[in-house]
This record gives C-alpha cells, structure tokens and sequence, in this order.
C-alpha cells in the first residue's frame, strides 16, 4: 500500500474547507491550525463516537471538563513543572533548535546516549556539524493569572488533560459514589511548547485531547490494561473503519516512558510521513494519587467494603490525540482511481465520521418542480440525519466530484423520472455510491432507511 504524501493531504485539507493554517493572512504560526467547516464536522464525529463508547456506553465511567488553567501546585506534584522535558540542541552557526532523539533516529531521551549518537551529526537546516550538545528544554506554556506578572502569578497552560481528571477524583467519587473499577473521561485541549511543530496537525503546540483514567485495586491491573489496548485496537478499526494494516503495537522500553508509567503500549499508525504515535495506553500505577495527596495533604485513598482494606487504587490510562486521529482518518480513507477514463480522488470516510452523510441535488437547477421535490427529498432525509448537503451548482459530475473530496458516502439525484414521468419510477431517485461510483434507482424511504443502518 503506498502512502499519500503529507503534502497531497495538506492541500486537499485546504481546498475544501478541512483544515488552515492558524493566522494565515499574518504569515501564520508555527504548531497552531484552525479547523474548517468540513474539518470540525469531521472532528466532531470523532470526538462524539469516542465520547459515547467510552462514557456513554459505560456505566462506570463519567465525564468531565476541567479549567485548562489549574492551580500550578498541580504540575509541580505531577512532575511535569520539573520534568516534562525533550531533548533539544542548537545549531551554533545557523542557529536552527532541533528535537534531539528525532535527529539520532532514536526514541531515547537519555542524554549521555544523545551525545553519545549525534557526535558526527549535522544540522539539518545548514549542514554543518555545530550542534551543541543536548540539553532538556521544558514544554510546559507559561502565562500569569491576574494584573501582575511576576513569580507569584504564574501559571500553565495544561499540558495533558490527564491533570485535571485526577484532582476531580475525589469529587466525582464524592459526587457519583462509585465502587472502584471506575473511569473518568475527558475531551478538551493540552498546551506543548513543541521544539520542533511540524508535519501538519500532528505535531502541534495546541493541541486536543481525549483521554481516559481507569481507577483500579493493583490486583487488576494486567487485565484492565488489555482491555484497554483492545478498546484503542477496535475503536480504530471498527469504528472509524481505520485499515488493519496501517497500524501497529508499538511497546515502549524502559528509558522511553514517561516518569510515571510502569508499561506503557502505542498504536502506531502509519502516517503519510511513516509509522508513528497514534494513541497510547499506560499504566500510570499509583503514582498521580500518590503525589496529589502528597502534595495536597488530601486523602485519596479509597476503602473497599468488601475486603475492607483501604488503599490507592492504580490507574490505567488511555490517551489519544484528537489531531493525530484525524490525519489518521484522512490519510487513511484517501484514495485515487479512475472512473471513466479520469483520475478522481476521493476519501473513503466510515458514514458514521464522515462529515457529509449525503448531497442531495436537482438534476437541474432551474426546473421549479425539481427544485421543489429535491427538497422535499433532503427535508425527509434530513429527519434521519441533519448532515444532508444541498448542491445545484454546475454539472452533475462536478457535484460528484466535491462531494467524492469531502467524503461523502452519497449523492441523490432528482430527476424528472422521480416526478413519475415514467410511472413506474414515481417518486424514486439515483443514488450514487461514493466509493464505486455506480448508481442505482431506489425509492426515498429505502435511501432514508439505508442512512439509517449506516449511522447506527
Ligand atoms: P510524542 O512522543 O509523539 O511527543 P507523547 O508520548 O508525548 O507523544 P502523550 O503524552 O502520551 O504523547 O500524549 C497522548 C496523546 O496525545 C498522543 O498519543 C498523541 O496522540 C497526542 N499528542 C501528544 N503530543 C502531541 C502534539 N504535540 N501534537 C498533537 N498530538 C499530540
């Protein structure tokens, strides 16, 4: 299988409404990107799908939304205000700064290693062999809450959602009283001052979260986990109809885990740049607790009736990045082929992400009576599912040819036939398949039921 280049990906992003450069008409800002019109419907349809497996399905996982801005006590306890590093070097003649363990090929962050790997390196940027040596350059963002900027304001831009769940555990516990095994999810945006942001939406400086902390008695751990990495596995492939073959384990050695993970397992996915970081599952042990209730002086541990013992209960987490799954989903779902003689392109979206369900469209725009009954047909699809696209501009094969870009699984047309100029085809209309191309004759209710099964 060959994969689309990154900049066929970007391109077809921009021109039809997926995703921008953030500030573009001011040149832009390197790691930041601004969602389009078909670029948030797509994300919404991921998050929503993530929201109701892991939440809604659930019975014994609850959703929050905490403040992006926290108490900064909180990042000092969880380790990150001192050790949420990568490794950098400069170039001392261009000046260019570089991600230390991307440039050694490496998944590393060891420092003598580093130094050790990149003796005979050089700058990517200008060739030369100036770099300096490594040195951990910290990506949490920094701002001041309050008139006065100094020491006693500071505060940081969240750099994990994960920090926030885990100073809510004992209000959600207090509040829902659940018996442990218990989940607390939540969706929303994380803050890194990337060294290096590159490679479109996926590796960005804000950028957005859906994550998942399972709180668990240390006895189950290893089957929690599993279920855990199986949960990320079909999610991807059942749900957002991800390929089998374009992801992967990816299981982390020791000097590669975070400070607080005890084992720690990646999906990668192979992006358009290479196989890489999708989602990742860890076992965060007691450690996030354990310092919380350290640094707080709050107790956290939990009493179990039935064996009454008390203790911290483990955590297991899953992490995945909105952004990444979303290039994911694009590249992934990106296909050309040839139809009639033509290169088209097209993404082969699941229905239940795409952002589209259907276009709905007159076979000519200035019949009255098409027109008419045209709406009437998206007005009655539209009870099945709201994301039902009009179009009347231009050709029918360029209605197709847009609505093959963006996704979407299909295209109606209204024809005089569906007004009953041939009996028989009374109120039926073509549905075109996206991914086939063929066409077929079929009544209103049969498409509106097909949508239906489609999106369950
Ligand atoms: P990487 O090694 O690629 O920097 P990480 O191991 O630091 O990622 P985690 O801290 O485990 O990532 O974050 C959980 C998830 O958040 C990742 O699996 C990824 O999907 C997403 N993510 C992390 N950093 C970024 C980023 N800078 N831009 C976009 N998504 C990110």
């Amino acid at each position: 299988m060959k994969n689309v280049s990154l900049e066929t990906i970007v391109s077809l992003a921009k021109r039809r409404g997926f995703v921008f450069p953030a500030s573009e008409i001011y040149g832009g800002l390197a790691g930041f990107w601004d969602y389009g019109p078909m670029g948030v419907e797509l994300a919404n349809n991921i998050k929503a799908l993530w929201w109701r497996r892991v939440v809604q399905e659930q019975d014994n996982i609850y959703g929050v939304d905490g403040a992006i801005i926290q108490n900064p006590k909180l990042w000092e306890a969880s380790g990150h205000v001192a050790g949420f590093t990568d490794p950098l070097v400069d170039c001392k003649n261009c000046g260019g700064r570089h991600r230390a363990d991307h440039l050694a090929g490496t998944d590393s962050t060891d420092l003598v290693e580093l130094t050790e790997l990149l003796k005979d390196v050089a700058c990517p940027t200008c060739g030369k062999k100036e770099l300096t040596a490594p040195r951990k350059y910290n990506m949490m963002m920094k701002t001041w809450v309050g008139p006065v900027e100094d020491n006693s304001s500071v505060a940081y831009l969240r750099p994990e959602t994960a920090g926030s769940i885990f100073i809510n555990y004992k209000n959600v516990f207090d509040s829902m009283h659940p018996k442990l095994p218990f989940g607390i999810a939540q969706i929303g945006k994380a803050f890194r001052n990337e060294i290096a942001p590159r490679e479109f939406v996926f590796r960005v400086r804000e950028l957005e979260q859906m994550e998942m902390q399972y709180f668990i008695p240390s006895a189950m751990q290893e089957e929690v986990y599993e279920s855990w990495r199986k949960f990320a596995w079909d999610f991807l492939v059942e749900d957002l109809g991800i390929r089998k073959e374009s992801i992967s384990w990816h299981e982390h050695e020791e000097n590669e885990r975070a400070h607080y993970a005890a084992a720690a397992h990646d999906i990668y996915f192979n992006f358009p740049q290479g196989p890489k970081e999708l989602w990742g599952t860890h076992n965060r042990t007691d450690f996030d607790l354990k310092s919380h209730m350290e640094a707080s002086g709050v107790d956290l541990t939990y009493y179990d009736e039935d064996s009454k013992e008390r203790f911290l209960p483990y955590v297991v987490e899953s992490s995945v990045g909105v952004g990444r799954m979303f290039l994911a989903a694009m590249s992934d779902a990106y296909r050309e082929d040839d139809l009639g003689g033509e290169v088209r392109t097209y993404l082969a979206f699941a229905p239940k992400i795409a952002p589209v369900k259907a276009m709905v469209s007159p076979l000519l725009k200035n019949k009255p009576e098409l027109v008419e009954k045209a709406r009437e047909v998206r007005a009655a699809l539209k009870k099945v599912h709201p994301a039902i696209a009009w179009d009347d501009n231009g050709n029918i094969g360029k209605r197709y040819r847009r609505q093959d870009e963006i996704g979407t699984p299909w295209c109606v047309t209204i024809d005089f036939d569906t007004l009953g100029e041939t009996p028989e085809l009374l109120d039926t209309v073509t549905v075109r398949d996206r991914d086939t191309g063929e066409q077929k004759r079929m009544s209103v209710s049969e498409v509106a039921q097909m949508l239906q099964e489609a999106l369950a």
